[in-house]
């Protein structure tokens, strides 16, 4: 028998862009809103992950999955359409997606290149911007956008360099994005997640002492798990988080509380 958490999300639809595999956190928050009885249209970046997504969607009765790039501006109007067409429109969306070139998630900060920098930048911050303004006329109302950070944007952690930068712009960008669309009354939220091994987290040097390090001095002396913050994702996607917009939400066993 599937395991069914609550009814919190019943009768919700969403998207969930950025799922690469089954650690992806996108994948972890996407079964947690199917527990929860939240429907689900899912994308995935291009043909090489295809293979990895169908047999997820099917696990969570998914059958809206759509090949989606999100740097492909022009197609972005059409996707929308279709999805409205094929699903209905939409209570949420969930935006976990980021790119850096890894060369670049070593060394110093201040070697990064134009290019990555504006690269970084784009897929993993203004993304989110241009894709809540296309998804605007086809959003059921009480929408809700969700995205995921790290504490980087807010502390120095070695090599995450350019990501770091991206990430403080992403948590600025969900405050202004939350002023726009609180008037319309839609509400904008980040999760800033501790580090879990993912194909992304992956690529960040040094990543296994990140969750040494957070393992060792966070409060709950522990590293978090997918699950949490698939709960958290869950808790503000309903109407149980209906007053919280404009905030980063941390799901870190505590660690960004620490000093020395
Ligand atoms: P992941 O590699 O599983 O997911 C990253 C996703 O971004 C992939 O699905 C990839 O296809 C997608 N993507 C990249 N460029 C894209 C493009 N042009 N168009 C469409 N999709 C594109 O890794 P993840 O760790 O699950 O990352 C998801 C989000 O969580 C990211 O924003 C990441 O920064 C954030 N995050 C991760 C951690 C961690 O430790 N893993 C911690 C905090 C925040």
């Amino acid at each position: 028998m599937e395991e069914k958490k609550s009814s919190i999300l019943k009768g919700k639809k969403g998207l969930i862009v950025g799922i690469a595999n089954e650690r992806s956190l996108a994948w972890g928050i996407a079964n947690c809103i199917h527990q929860h009885g939240g429907e689900l249209a899912l994308t995935y970046q291009n043909d090489a992950l295809k293979k990895r997504i169908i047999p997820l969607a099917t696990k969570v009765n998914s059958n809206n999955i759509y090949e989606f790039d999100i740097q492909n501006y022009e197609k972005t109007p059409s996707f929308f359409k279709n999805l409205s067409q094929d699903f209905g429109n939409l209570d949420f969306i969930v935006h976990a997606v980021a790119f850096s070139d890894k060369e670049e998630l070593k060394g110093d900060y201040v070697d990064t290149t134009k290019n990555n920098f504006l690269n970084t930048m784009e897929i993993s911050c203004y993304s989110f911007t241009a894709l809540i303004r296309e998804a605007l006329p086809f959003m059921n109302e009480k929408a809700n956008f969700l995205t995921l950070s790290y504490y980087g944007a807010e502390k120095v952690i070695p090599h995450y360099n350019v990501m770091g930068i991206a990430k403080s712009a992403l948590e600025t960008s969900v405050k202004y994005l939350a002023v726009d669309l609180g008037k319309k009354g839609f509400r904008v939220n980040a999760i800033s997640a501790g580090p879990l091994p993912t194909l992304a987290a992956r690529s960040i040097n040094g990543f296994n002492d990140m969750r040494k390090a957070h393992a060792e001095r966070s409060p709950l002396k522990r590293n978090i798990t997918h699950e949490e913050v698939a709960n958290v994702s869950s808790f503000m996607l309903s109407e149980l988080s209906s007053g919280i917009t404009g905030a980063t939400i941390p799901v870190d066993s505590g660690y960004g509380i620490m000093g020395i």
